[in-house]
């Protein structure tokens, strides 16, 4: 038996947003963390029956956020320049003093 890893793909004139539905368990994060809010419950379902994620490229800037936060490497963020996505920041930061 052979395991084949095939993701969902999705393009823009930046970059290339790949999702593997056999990685992802639909917990949201990246959906939360998107900066620009373009990620969304897609209709394609992943390996445990709860919906993957998709994004509408069109908004998408490759940050690669979502990439740094999904817990399960469910994403994968390509670049067309070849520059790798920097380390994710916090949306939000919240002083503690
Ligand atoms: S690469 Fe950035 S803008 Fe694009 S979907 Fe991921 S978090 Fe959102
Ligand atoms: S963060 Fe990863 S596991 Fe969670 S919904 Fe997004 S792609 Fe799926």
């Amino acid at each position: 038996m052979e395991i084949q890893w095939k993701p969902n793909v999705y393009e823009n004139d930046r970059g290339i947003f790949a999702v593997f539905p056999e990685l992802c368990k639909g917990c949201g994060l990246c959906i939360e963390k998107c900066p620009t809010d373009v990620i969304h419950w897609s209709k394609n379902l992943a390996f445990n029956g709860t919906t993957t994620v998709e994004p509408r490229m069109e908004g998408c800037i490759v940050c690669g956020i979502c990439q740094t936060v999904c817990p399960d490497t469910a994403i994968s963020i390509y670049r067309h320049d070849g520059s790798n996505p920097p380390a994710a920041e916090p949306r939000v930061t919240q002083k503690t003093h």
